[in-house]
């Protein structure tokens, strides 16, 4: 009776009872502390419990708690939408507020459909997407993603969207400079859309950096660049979901930003309240909204809790602090978590350590010269991420999910506001949980 649980009804005994959290530090019923790793899901960028939050949402509670925002804006949700607007990218000048990142997805596929069948070409409808990825849980973000081991079981109701391999270097066995073989994957999605014709595709989707199915990939920029003029070639919308990414994971606001590329829908989330409070935006850009302005076609779709105030108003606060300054401290904390993670570069079952901003993905591999991934069933991430939660760290492991084209790993995504002893303890406690679970396997 009670809570039902990812992993089943009933509560998880090995699930702790957080009842205090502040900074990087999560507090147990017991009184044990957890330092958080994983931001949450990479999500608490401005660390736990942050000043002016409360504020914020106890204002905005006495003074307007709920309005239909079908009927009704308020001083808040204008304001959020007008730094997006100003933050993000290119020409994404609006911001349609959803409750989560999977809503944020769907509402990104669903816009992109509005925008094909406003100009004429009804046709348009399927969204590509690639092998190990992830946009959400719901249907239609599900349908999008490459990830199979959270698809497996509901693929009966899951579109037969196609997919290309993942923007994955470590991974790839295209020849030539990584200029050369960035183009070269990117390839993949030119010979797709000619394959299954242009007129029945609507859109492409992709996280720019690679979040929960392969933390911290990063192709080089031609990759993008020639997506970009795929996509525009061809007439699909390009979608970036940077639910994960967004809001300075990568040491830039955007991760679009930072490698030169402007899509036409940005999924935001996590970040825009830092976990604060539930909310999500989809970005769309102004030649989406005048093409359906010109064919005056309503946008058939929202939530009750859409662009809810106290989640604006709590957006609003956390938006004010996403500065240069934070961006250039969290590259710094991220190349000092780097170098603390050194030792394991001549770890046996390390195959690659990434890094983007203040985010790191730890590839382990049964046999670093193969790049062979561990047998699923070893649990090789969990069973590292429990030795690291032992000695009171936190972190986000992943893996033997994603179809073979990815291995066990490990993502670490602090707060951005880390501070540098935190930064060193996350990184020796994962170097010691690494090679603790190594030494089980007898490497
Ligand atoms: N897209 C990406 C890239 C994500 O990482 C996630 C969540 N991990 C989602 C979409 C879905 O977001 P939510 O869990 O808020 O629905």
């Amino acid at each position: 009776m009670g809570v039902f649980y990812k992993w089943g009804a009933g509560r998880d005994p090995d699930h702790p009872e957080i009842v205090d959290a502040h900074d990087s530090t999560l507090v147990t019923a017991g009184g044990e502390e957890i330092l958080d790793a994983a931001a949450g899901a990479a999500v608490v960028n401005l660390g736990h419990s942050p000043p002016g939050v409360a504020d914020a949402m106890a204002e905005q509670a006495e003074r307007v708690g709920y309005v239909s925002t079908s009927h009704f804006t308020t001083p808040s949700a204008e304001s959020v939408g007008e730094t997006l607007a100003a933050m993000t990218p290119g020409s994404l000048n609006e911001a349609f507020f959803v409750d989560s990142g999977s809503e944020a997805v769907e509402s990104a596929i669903k816009l992109a459909r509005d925008y094909h069948v406003a100009r004429g070409e009804p046709t348009r409808e399927a969204v590509i997407g690639r092998w190990a990825s992830y946009h959400g849980s719901t249907l239609g973000a599900l349908s999008a993603s490459g990830n199979t081991g959270r698809r497996t079981t509901y693929e009966p109701s899951l579109r037969g969207w196609p997919k290309i391999a993942p923007a994955y270097p470590y991974r790839w066995d295209h020849e030539g400079p990584p200029e050369e073989q960035a183009v070269a994957a990117a390839g993949e999605l030119e010979r797709l859309v000619r394959r299954v014709g242009p007129e029945t595709v609507s859109a492409f989707i992709a996280e720019p950096v690679g979040g929960s199915s392969v933390p911290a990939t990063r192709p080089h920029p031609a990759y993008y660049r020639e997506i970009r003029r795929i996509c525009s070639e061809y007439g699909l919308l390009f979608i970036a979901d940077e639910v994960m990414v967004g809001f300075g994971r990568t040491g830039d606001a955007f991760a679009c930003g930072g490698l030169g590329v402007t899509p036409d829908l940005m999924a935001l989330g996590k970040g825009l309240s830092a976990g604060y409070a539930p909310i999500s935006a989809t970005m769309v850009a102004d030649h989406v909204v005048e093409t359906l302005e010109a064919n005056d076609h309503a946008f058939q779709h929202g939530h009750t809790y859409s662009g809810n105030p106290i989640s604006t108003a709590v957006a609003d606060r956390v938006l004010d602090r996403y500065t240069e300054d934070l961006f250039a401290a969290a590259r710094r904390r991220g190349r000092r978590l780097e170098e603390t993670l050194e030792p394991l570069v001549e770890s046996p079952i390390v195959g690659e350590i990434r890094r983007v901003g203040l985010q790191v993905g730890v590839e382990f591999v049964a046999d670093r010269e193969t790049k062979t991934p561990f047998d699923p069933d070893a649990d090789i991430a969990d069973r590292i991420y429990d030795a690291a939660l032992e000695d009171g760290v936190y972190t986000y492991p992943g893996g033997g999910s994603v179809d073979g084209r990815a291995g066990d790993h490990l993502m670490l995504a602090p707060p951005l506001t880390v501070d540098d002893a935190d930064v060193t303890t996350m990184g020796e406690t994962v170097v010691s949980a690494v090679n603790r679970v190594a030494g089980e396997e007898g490497y």
